[in-house]
């Protein structure tokens, strides 16, 4: 039977190295509390996507270091990057527009892909589409703008999937209203500070984060800002 993850890691000592695949600052760790081992941890730039690997079994937090910020989240079976993580796929599983502890995240084919061990962030959304160059150009007549789409494709470059393996985000931390007459409104992100989702993997998969650049509309607040993924394993 599986350890069970109660609660955040709040002590470790790290073993600071550079990540050989990209530029960001990474530790390895020892821990620690609660059964688990820090093994990884990514910080998101504000504004730009990191990619990662999870292994199934390991654990994924995701963390809004200043609140506020939206973090698109991508995630494709390591093995066939033709299964990806699927909002609309898992929504009719669940029957719910929202995710909540204990639940499973389903992939384009319907397995389980990641489950939702903690959530201390106030909403999530599983509606709205990626930011790409398209959002700023028409909506808002701005060419040239950083965008999640771009971000993802950048950041996933390296495991050679591309744009047309791309379905629509997981929007951790977006506030969207859904109104009775169906209305939709962008709302600002409601995290706090140090608010975090935690999942495990239930496949191997390869993850990507974009700290969503959108500054044109309120869902960003009044800032973007860093993104912080911890990756940890059962000891
Ligand atoms: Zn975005």
């Amino acid at each position: 039977m599986k350890k069970k993850l109660k609660t955040r890691v709040n002590a470790y000592f790290y073993l600071p190295v550079i990540c050989k695949e990209c530029i960001h600052f990474q530790t390895l760790g020892i821990v620690m509390k609660e059964g688990t081992k820090l093994i990884s941890e990514i910080v998101v730039p504000g504004g730009h996507a990191r990619a990662f690997e999870v292994k199934k079994g390991q654990f994924l937090e995701v963390i809004d270091l200043e609140g506020g910020q939206v973090a698109d989240f991508f995630a494709f079976n390591q093995h066939d990057h033709k299964e990806r993580l699927s909002p609309p796929h898992t929504l009719i599983s669940l029957k719910s527009l929202a995710i909540r502890v204990g639940d499973e995240l389903r992939s384009s084919r319907r397995h389980p892909m990641l489950k939702v061990i903690e959530d201390i962030s106030p909403s999530h959304d599983l509606l709205i589409p990626a930011c790409d160059e398209q959002r700023y150009l028409v909506d808002y007549g701005v060419a040239n703008h950083r965008s999640c789409v771009a971000n993802f494709e950048e950041a996933l470059q390296p495991y050679g999937i591309g744009r047309d393996l791309f379905l629509e985000p997981f929007n951790l931390f977006q506030s969207t209203e859904i109104k009775p007459d169906g209305t939709l409104t962008q709302k600002p992100c409601l995290t706090k500070a140090g608010d975090y989702i935690l999942l495990e993997a239930l496949q191997d998969i390869i993850g990507a984060i974009s700290a969503c650049p959108m500054d044109l509309n309120p869902i960003g607040g009044s800032q973007i800002t860093d993104i912080k993924v911890q990756i940890y394993q059962s000891v």
